[in-house]
């Protein structure tokens, strides 16, 4: 873990709990008190409704494959280790999607499917920051 390369997230007051819940495996998206929207990524203002009344709520971490790509070749440097590799937008069952890997699947386009049931991984990469992966279900 110590010598992980890829950049890392640095939370701040609005996405902080975000990554604290992740970081007790138990994830936690903003949910819109006034039209019941759950919002990602973390933000001060609902993007439906503009209403600051955002509550932290836990979801399933459980959703579907909304689309993907497989890169083989990636300009960032820490990125070129172990590809290709999947990036995938899933949306998860409370509607919310969420840009993430798709991980123990195959990075080949036989093995991915859009609509494909997910369930999110903990990734731990370093002591302080685990990141939101999911696989197949
Ligand atoms: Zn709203």
């Amino acid at each position: 873990m110590a010598d992980y390369a890829k950049p890392l997230p640095t939370p701040d007051p609005v996405t902080k709990p975000f990554w604290d819940s992740l970081k007790v495996q138990a994830i936690q998206l903003q949910r819109c008190d006034a039209c019941q929207t759950f919002v990602f990524y973390p933000r001060s203002h609902c993007p439906g409704c503009l209403s600051d009344d955002l509550v932290w709520t836990p979801v399933s971490g459980r959703g579907v494959v909304h689309a993907f790509t497989i890169p083989y070749r990636h300009p960032n440097p820490a990125f070129r280790e172990g590809g290709p590799y999947v990036v995938a937008l899933i949306e998860l069952d409370e509607g919310a999607r969420m840009l993430t890997n798709l991980v123990e699947v195959d990075a080949t386009p036989e093995a991915v499917k859009v609509g494909m049931p997910v369930e999110i991984v903990y990734d731990a990469v370093t002591d302080e920051v685990t990141l939101p992966k999911f696989r197949p279900r």
